[in-house]
Formats: C-alpha cells, sequence, structure tokens
C-alpha cells in the first residue's frame, strides 16, 4: 500500500511530489506519456517568480523533478490506463503495472482543442501549431493565420508578428472573448488582419513544402477564401485530461475536476491540482501552488486514516 500516488508530471505533479515527499510519505509520480505535459513545450518563462532571467519550460520541470526527487519522490515513466476509487485503498492500474495508494492526487493537465478539420493532422507539426512560443520563430517574414477569438489566440497572433510578416485571426464571431487590453494591442498592430465570422474548414498543402494556405469560409455568406499562408496556429481552448475518471468522479459541464477550496475531490482521499481543475488561470505558478494544497491536504488525510 502506497501512501500517495501523483498523476501527472507538470507543475502541480511536481510540487505535490516535493511537498509529499517532505512530509516523508515516499509519494509515487507517474509521469504519463507526455513528460512534464504542456509546460515543457514552453520555450521560455518569464513569470514563475525567482528566475528573474526567465528559464525554459521543460529546465524548469528538470528542476522540480531534482528537487522532488532529492527529498525521496519516486518517479515512475508509466501511463494510467485505469483507475478504481476505492476510500482507503485506491487502485490504480497502468500500462507497467497496479498500485494500490491511500490518496491520489491527480495533476494530468488539459490539452489543446483541436478543429478536426481535413488537413489538420497530415500538417500537424509540418505548420499546423497549437503552440506560437515553441514554433512561432519558424516564420520569419512569412504569413500565417491563428484561429480563435480568447486570448491566447490574440495573445500568440501579437506574438507571431514578432516574426511573420501578415497574422491573419480567424474568429467565428463578430467580437473577441480576449480582454480589453490584449483585444488592443493586436487591433493596433499594423501586421494583424481580423477575419470575422469565419470557420477554418481546411488545411491545405503539399508533402514537400508543408502548409500552403487555409481554406475559410464566411459563417453568414458560405463564402470561401483562400488564405496563402505558410502556417496554422490553433488557440481555440484546452481540453481537460480527466477521460480516466469520467463517471468515477464529480466533472463540471467541460469535463474539469471539480474541487473545494482545499483541492479535495469529491471522493475520500481523492485530490486534483493544476490545469485539471482550472480552466481560468492556467498558469505555472498556480499549478504548482494548488498542486502544494493539494499535497498538504493529502497529508492530513493519510494522518487522519491512521490515527
Ligand atoms: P478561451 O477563452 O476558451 O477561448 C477560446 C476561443 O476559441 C474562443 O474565442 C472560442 O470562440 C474559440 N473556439 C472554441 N472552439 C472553437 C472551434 N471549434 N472553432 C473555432 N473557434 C473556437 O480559451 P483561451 O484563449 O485558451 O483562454 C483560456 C483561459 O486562459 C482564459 O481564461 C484566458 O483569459 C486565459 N489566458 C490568459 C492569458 C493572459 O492573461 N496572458 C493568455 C492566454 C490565456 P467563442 O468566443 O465564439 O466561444
Amino acid at each position: 500500500m502506497e501512501n500517495v500516488i501523483i498523476i501527472g508530471s507538470g507543475p502541480s505533479g511536481y510540487t505535490a511530489a516535493l511537498y509529499a515527499a517532505r512530509a516523508n510519505l515516499a509519494p509515487i509520480v507517474l509521469t504519463g506519456r507526455v513528460l512534464g505535459g504542456e509546460l515543457s513545450l514552453t520555450s521560455a518563462i518569464e513569470n514563475f517568480p525567482g528566475f528573474p532571467g526567465g528559464l525554459g519550460g521543460f529546465e524548469l520541470l528538470e528542476r522540480m523533478r531534482q528537487q522532488a526527487e532529492h527529498f525521496g519522490a519516486i518517479i515512475k515513466y508509466h501511463e494510467v490506463t485505469n483507475i478504481e476509487f476505492q476510500p482507503g485503498a485506491h487502485r490504480i492500474i497502468t500500462d507497467q503495472g497496479e498500485y494500490t495508494t491511500k490518496a491520489v492526487i491527480i495533476s494530468t493537465g488539459s490539452s489543446p482543442r483541436l478543429l478536426n478539420i481535413p488537413g489538420e493532422d497530415t500538417f500537424f507539426g509540418r505548420g499546423v501549431s497549437t503552440c506560437a512560443t515553441c514554433d512561432g520563430a519558424f516564420y520569419k517574414d512569412r504569413k500565417v493565420v491563428v484561429v480563435g477569438g480568447g486570448d491566447s489566440a490574440v495573445e500568440e497572433g501579437t506574438f507571431l508578428t514578432r516574426f511573420a510578416s501578415h497574422v491573419w485571426i480567424v474568429h467565428r464571431r463578430d467580437e473577441l472573448r480576449a480582454s480589453k487590453i490584449m483585444q488592443d494591442r493586436a487591433l493596433n498592430n499594423p501586421k494583424v488582419e481580423l477575419i470575422w465570422n469565419s470557420k477554418v474548414q481546411e488545411v491545405l498543402g503539399d508533402g514537400q513544402t508543408g502548409v500552403t494556405g487555409v481554406r475559410v469560409s464566411q459563417i453568414k455568406t458560405n463564402e470561401e477564401t483562400i488564405l496563402e499562408a505558410d502556417g496554422l496556429f490553433i488557440a481555440i481552448g484546452h481540453i481537460p485530461n480527466t477521460q480516466l475518471f469520467e463517471g468515477k468522479i464529480d466533472l463540471d459541464e467541460q469535463g474539469y475536476i471539480l474541487t473545494d477550496r482545499r483541492q479535495h475531490t469529491n471522493v475520500a482521499g481523492v485530490f486534483a491540482g493544476g490545469d485539471v481543475q482550472d480552466h481560468v488561470f492556467r498558469q505555472a505558478i498556480t499549478a504548482s501552488g494548488t498542486g502544494c494544497a493539494a499535497a498538504m491536504e493529502a497529508e492530513k488525510y493519510i494522518a487522519e486514516l491512521e490515527g
């Protein structure tokens, strides 16, 4: 019987591991397939306190992992395939064996939402991207399309003007969801052009060049246009990685895990932290904060269970 198993290896998971390790609980971290989660794809993090010069996402996660291991966390590169919540003895099945544990901390994060249109899969990583910070520099003096109307799309569109010669932001409505300050920044940028009330229908390209254009349709008139772009950045929100927990734990209507203010889920001994339970802030620092709180509550829960 383990004390605590942490599912996920992003900032929430590693921070929970650090706290649980320092509480002498010998936590096990099941990293999942995407080691480090989304943060590992971020090239420069300048808003994590304590690093005035900034650092790469992967490097930040490596430091977190080392710190957690230093205090006794056990890192297993396993993927969870099933889970049975039984308070007192939760059962976790992985691709490499099973565990029984008193407490579980879920830090499985979220994944970018995709459009599910022709060409998206074919050109993913060859012109189609979900991360402007990671791939923007490949588009020097080229034209790109960003799809979405939230803070991410507008921020990424503005960021891409550092490299690209022209940025189309395609949005399905006639007003942006993004905050006013971000909107103003984008709308006042001469390289940015908004395409309103429109949908991206298809990514066009060929095997050699990669993406050569994006087919867009006007929602009201059905009129179609080809934007001759070299890249498509998809920024239409995220989907929480909660498929494993459906029907087993309370989720909100968007599929995020419902937690109380102390990171408890509705199941005794099961806690959650990070983006899997937060669609608002989605920052490394807030993920770390909720991971920390989840571990402190798990420690208290185990003490009560034993006492
Ligand atoms: P979001 O706010 O949920 O916005 C998603 C956008 O994508 C919306 O404009 C939505 O259109 C559009 N969309 C959704 N599904 C679509 C589809 N199938 N086809 C076309 N368009 C689709 O997501 P987000 O921009 O990733 O932001 C998430 C959270 O992170 C927000 O709370 C945001 O404030 C925060 N954030 C903050 C910052 C910052 O402060 N620097 C930066 C990035 C994100 P509709 O508007 O029509 O629904």
